[in-house]
C-alpha cells in the first residue's frame, strides 16, 4: 500500500497494526565516479523490489525521504544535508505523525550509514515519551544489515558495505551503468576502522581523498543484481516478523 495514492478514509480504515515503513536516504558524494543521488536509487530498487511482492499488500510505504545526515561528506560539492540535530526532528515527526493517528508498528528502511544513530535516537526518544503505549514497535534497519551477502553472491570481495564501494558501484551498474563514471584507475581504499574500539568522529575528507571507501574496481553488474536479490529477501523477511509480531513479545518471532 502506497501512503501517497490513499486518501484519509483509506488510511483511516487501516487497521492500527499494519506497520507503516519509511525509507529514509541520503543525497550526497559517491566518489569521483557514481552519482550524488546513489543511497536513494539503491534504497528506492530495495523498496521498488519488496513492494513487487506479496507482503506489500500488508504494510504501508510513505515515499522516500532522500535528505539524510550526510555532514561528514559535505567538504565535496553536491552533498546536501540535515543538521544531525534538525534530522533528528524530522525523524522525529515523520512518526510522530503515523502514531497520532493511532498506528502502532512504525519502521524506517535505512540506505545511508549516516542516518542509523539519529535513527536509533530518535525511536529510543519517541519510546520514553510513549512509554505508557502497549504494543508499540519503533524500529529501524539498514538495508545492508539485513543480510550478509557473503555466502549468496559469488566473488565479493568487500566484506562489508563502504562508499561508493564494490557493493554500491555493483547496484548502479545493475540499474544504470551510463551514470558510472571511470574506474580503472581508482585505488582501493581500506576500511579499516581507526583507534578501534574506540568509536571515532570523523570527516570523509580524512579517510578518502576522492570519496570512495572500499573497493570500487571490483564491482560488476552482475554483483549488483545478486546484492539486490539478497538485500530485498532480506528486508522482506524482516517485514514478516514485524507483521507476526504478538504485539508484546521482546523478541517477536
Ligand atoms: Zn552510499
Amino acid at each position: 500500500m502506497e501512503l501517497s495514492e490513499m486518501t484519509w478514509p483509506g488510511v483511516a480504515a487501516l487497521d492500527r497494526d499494519t506497520p507503516v515503513v519509511f525509507p529514509v536516504a541520503a543525497l550526497e558524494q559517491h566518489g569521483r565516479h557514481l552519482p550524488v543521488f546513489t543511497d536513494s536509487i539503491l534504497l528506492g530498487e530495495v523498496v521498488r523490489r519488496v513492494k513487487s511482492l506479496p507482503v506489500a499488500g500488508r504494510v504501508l510505504f510513505a515515499p522516500l525521504q532522500w535528505l539524510g545526515n550526510s555532514h561528514h561528506h559535505l567538504d565535496f560539492p553536491g552533498t546536501l544535508s540535515a543538521s544531525p540535530r534538525v534530522y533528528l526532528d524530522l525523524l522525529r515527526d515523520l512518526a510522530e505523525g503515523v502514531i497520532a493517528h493511532g498506528f502502532r508498528r512504525v519502521v524506517f528502511v535505512n540506505g545511508h550509514g549516516g542516518n542509523s544513530v539519529p535513527l536509533q535516537q530518535a525511536l529510543f526518544e519517541l519510546r520514553q515519551k510513549y512509554r505508557d503505549r502497549p504494543g508499540l514497535l519503533l524500529a529501524s534497519l539498514t538495508y545492508w544489515d539485513a543480510a550478509d551477502p557473503a555466502g549468496s553472491v559469488p566473488g565479493l570481495v568487500q566484506r562489508q558495505m563502504g562508499h561508493a564501494c564494490e557493493w554500491e558501484t555493483s547496484m548502479i551498474l545493475r540499474l544504470a551503468p551510463h551514470l558510472v563514471g571511470e574506474r580503472s584507475a581508482i585505488e582501493p581504499v581500506p576500511q579499516t576502522a581507526s583507534f578501534a574500539p574506540a568509536s571515532r568522529g570523523w570527516i570523509t575528507r580524512e579517510r578518502s581523498e576522492h570519496g570512495h571507501i572500499g573497493d570500487p574496481r571490483a564491482a560488476t553488474a552482475e554483483k549488483g543484481e545478486a546484492l539486490f536479490r539478497t538485500f530485498a529477501r532480506d528486508v522482506v523477511a524482516f517485514l514478516e516478523r514485524v507483521i507476526a509480531w504478538d504485539g508484546r513479545s521482546w523478541e517477536g518471532s
